[in-house]
């Protein structure tokens, strides 16, 4: 149960009761009062809402830290984190399939782990 107020959104917890042979929601203790919050972004610093709806949300599954991030950033950083592309390169010392989360560029050799890894060992 929900009401909303000046200020912001009310949570109730509700018991029913018995009102003139009705059965009616009557309103319980007040469990927490939520309002917009002002937060600074980590990533870019512009200054984000944390909405009622994403308190509610992240009270709801337990969270307990607020977002760090404004919505674009957050979105920003799932779109890179789900979607890291990989190239497929030719390895430059053994031929093999490389595969590198960058694009090759020319005149820049790329090497198949095994061979980066040996690489990384003579040197
Ligand atoms: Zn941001
Ligand atoms: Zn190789």
């Amino acid at each position: 149960m929900e009401a909303l107020t000046e200020s912001g959104k009310l949570s109730f917890k509700l018991r029913c009761g018995h009102v003139n042979g009705q059965i009616l929601p009557i309103l319980g203790e007040i469990l927490e009062m939520y309002e917009d919050k002002a937060l600074i972004c980590k990533d870019c610093g512009a200054e984000f809402i944390f909405t009622i709806g994403e308190q509610e949300f992240f009270a709801e599954k337990g969270f307990v830290n607020e977002p760090q991030r404004c919505k674009e950033c957050r979105d920003l950083r799932k779109r890179n984190g789900a979607k890291r592309e990989m190239y497929v390169a030719a390895c430059a010392s053994c031929g093999a399939e490389a595969k590198v989360p960058f694009k090759p560029s020319e005149g820049r050799p790329v090497y198949c782990s095994e061979c980066f890894a040996k690489r990384e060992e003579e040197n």
